[in-house]
């Protein structure tokens, strides 16, 4: 992966990421204010209530021993003045009022005892000593004085009477102004506090109602994230990552809704699409920084040439498409293509290097060549791969295109029939254990039974299905026929790992993922018997998501093996960070390397450099017991190759493992030597 082609996502990625940070931050922050004011709103609530609950029981309570103590001060006061009275008019009548009094002092002495605390209870019980020594001593000077010792009866009072009542009045005259003040002191407790809570009211009342707008608003963020986020997810899912443009979502959709207008108006819609010649060279001389670099600027150079309402779209890889709003016929589209391709002429310079690219352009008109949007792709793709193949720079779409292009073309309608037939067939290729000779796993090739042509090989029509979007339905083919072959194998007790091709657009498809997934859960296949080889070409086309994709399919269980290592350009970091478990060495090191010493190094440097990474390597296409012993010096771990076997029907396979000789000796392995003599350097097949 370049810093390039994760320059602009990691950008957005990190400055979404601070955005989610500082609104994560605010929204803590916000949350804890919340819960603080929440806090005091309500302990502001339980407070005011308990404390002028408890203010106005204090309040209650200090005036009624108030006035418990009152009615016994008076009750005190009317006792001696009732003594004094009947000492001066000894009536039977005050007599008896005198004793009434005597009585109410005493039950409103027991009253204040009932109402009041300990000290009171004291106090009262102090007073009611004396209230008793008061009586006794009025009585004996009331008989003083009935008998006419009036000395005795005066001595009595002066002595004893008169120090006791008067201490009874004091006392509980004290006791009443106290506890008067007391219940003046409580009143006014009460009425402060109660003021206090009247003035706090509204602002907690205020306080609430920010609560409430604080709550809207962080919800109303929250919101508003939501929807950015979901914004942000609808553009990444309809563009392009390294180069911004629409992708191939979006231009279906544009190229839908154009063609819906298209008929009322009477206007037409033109789609070119442009895949860039020999970019591959580009990318693996410069490497793929430049290769991002340039195809961005390819992006920002065809945009430039095309009117307002016209859409650039990338669609993976080096291929680009235009769609124009409103052409008036297949000659004004072919134009438009040709400025188009002059603009890519002129050199492009990628940080010091100047690069110089040339595009295929095939060219396609609404009503002419198609009313739909997959047709009219499907179309596009096809003239540009006869504008690639014929190098005609530009070729718009005919439909006599089966008699005058090339044969490959020619197969384009008989490969989607044979699709639609079940003429695809696989073919296995044993992979062989190094150093034990055992087969540790075949390799799953296409072939096409034709019906006049005989059994095509893949490097035929492969290429012209991934040009025709015909890749993903031949891929899901493929894949269910080895899963198919897999559970047979496993069934019959001789259970085989079995790996599967995939190519460059394959990667791009996310629904792949969810395929596997159910494919293997149709056929109850064990994800580890099945692996999944793409080239790292495949992978550098669109790095990020091709990565993204491989990593959800290693999530279900798959092995992935890097196909025709070498070839292409990777670097050690980037395998590092690769989720794969398998290496395979390209052949064309491999089938050279006993003659080529400088292949021979590049095989040796690969075993090294993967077993380094943890990883197992394979040899592809050896051919010769040479080949085969110097691997095994390399420590290379599997072989495949024409050696032990090309790749055989099922039927054939089957055979072939029935026959195989158990290894015998270690260093020897046990090769057809038959298949080894009968090899020639061109692929036969
Ligand atoms: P590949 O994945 O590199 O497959 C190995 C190719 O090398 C096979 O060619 C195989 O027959 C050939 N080979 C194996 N051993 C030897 C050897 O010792 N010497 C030589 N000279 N060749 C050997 P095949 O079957 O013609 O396949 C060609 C390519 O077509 C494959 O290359 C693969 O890229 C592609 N392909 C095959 N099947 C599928 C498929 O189901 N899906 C996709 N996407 N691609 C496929
Ligand atoms: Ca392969
Ligand atoms: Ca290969």
């Amino acid at each position: 992966m370049t810093a390039n082609s994760l320059g602009r996502p990691a950008r957005a990625a990190r400055a979404s990421g601070d955005t989610d940070l500082l609104v994560a931050t605010r929204s803590g922050r916000a949350g804890v204010c919340i819960v603080v004011v929440l806090l005091a709103v309500s302990a502001f609530a339980v407070w005011s209530s308990q404390a002028t609950g408890i203010a106005a029981e204090r309040a209650v309570r200090a005036s009624t021993i108030s006035d418990d103590y009152a009615r016994a001060a008076m009750a005190v006061i009317e006792e001696e003045s009732l003594a004094r009275l009947y000492q001066l008019e000894p009536a039977h009548a005050v007599r008896e009022r005198l004793d009434t009094t005597a009585s109410n002092v005493f039950s409103s002495l027991a009253e204040v005892r009932r109402d009041g605390d300990a000290g009171d209870r004291r106090l009262v019980k102090r007073v009611l000593g004396r209230q008793r020594d008061y009586l006794d001593a009025i009585d004996r000077q009331f008989a003083a004085s009935d008998r006419g010792y009036t000395a005795t009866a005066a001595a009595i009072d002066l002595g004893e009477a008169d120090p006791a009542i008067d201490e009874i009045q004091d006392a509980v005259a004290s006791a009443a102004r106290d506890q008067h003040k007391t219940a003046l002191l409580e009143l006014e407790h009460l009425r402060h506090l109660e003021a206090t809570a009247r003035r706090l009211t509204p602002v907690v009342f205020l306080a609430g109602l920010l609560l409430v707008a604080a709550l809207a608003s962080i919800t109303g963020g929250h919101r508003r994230q939501l929807n950015v986020e979901r914004a942000r997810t609808l553009h990444d899912s309809r563009h392009d990552t390294l180069t911004g443009l629409p992708n191939r979502t979006l231009l279906a959709e544009r190229l839908t809704h154009e063609l819906r207008s298209d008929a009322p108006v009477g206007s037409r819609t033109g789609l070119l699409l442009i895949d860039l010649d020999r970019f591959k060279e580009i990318n693996d001389t410069f490497g793929h920084h430049y290769g991002d670099e340039l195809l961005t600027q390819v992006g920002t150079r065809l945009a430039a040439e095309v009117c307002d309402g016209d859409l650039v779209a990338r669609l993976g890889g080096d291929e680009f498409a235009v769609l124009l709003t409103d052409v008036g016929s297949v000659h004004e589209a072919s134009r438009i293509a040709g400025t188009l391709r002059t603009a890519l002429e002129t050199t492009f310079h990628v940080e010091g290097v100047d690069l110089d690219v040339e595009a295929s352009v095939g060219v396609v008109l609404s009503g002419e060549h198609g009313d739909d949007a997959t047709t009219l792709l499907q179309r596009a793709d096809i003239a540009m791969y006869v504008a690639k193949a014929q190098n005609l720079g530009v070729f718009a779409y005919d439909p006599a295109i089966d008699e005058h292009s090339p044969a490959k073309v020619a197969l384009l309608g008989d490969l989607r029939r044979a699709l639609d037939h079940g003429d695809l067939v696989l073919h296995y290729q044993p992979k062989v254990d190094i150093i034990t000779g055992g087969l540790v796993g075949a390799e799953a090739l296409v072939r096409w039974k034709h019906p006049e042509r005989g059994l095509v090989f893949p490097d035929e029509f492969i290429p012209l299905a991934e040009h025709t979007g015909l890749i993903g339905p031949l891929t899901a083919q493929v894949l269910a026929a080895a899963l198919s072959q897999i559970r047979t194998w496993s069934d019959a007790g001789t259970p085989l790992t079995v790996s599967v091709n995939l190519s460059a657009r394959n990667l791009l498809d996310e629904a792949l993922p969810g395929l596997v997934a159910s494919l293997l859960d149709a056929h109850g296949v064990a994800p580890g018997l099945l692996e999944l080889e793409v080239t790292e070409t495949a992978i550098m086309t669109e790095p990020v998501r091709a990565l993204r994709l491989l990593d959800q399919l290693t999530r279900l269980g798959i092995r992935i093996s890097i196909d025709d290592f070498g070839a292409g350009y990777t670097s050690l970091g980037q395998l590092k960070t690769m989720p794969v478990s398998e290496l395979k060495i390209d052949r064309s090191f491999v089938m050279t390397m006993t003659e080529d010493p400088s292949n021979a190094l590049i095989v040796r440097s690969i075993v090294d450099l993967g077993h380094n990474l943890g990883l197992t390597l394979v040899a592809e296409g050896v051919e010769t017991a040479g080949a085969l012993d110097a691997l095994a010096a390399f420590g290379c771990d599997v072989a495949q190759g024409y050696l032990f076997s090309r790749p055989l029907p099922v039927a054939a396979f089957d055979a072939w493992r029935a026959d195989r000789r158990p290894p015998a000796t270690a260093g020897r392995l046990p090769v057809q030597r038959a298949a080894v003599t009968s090899i020639t350097k061109n692929r036969t097949r």
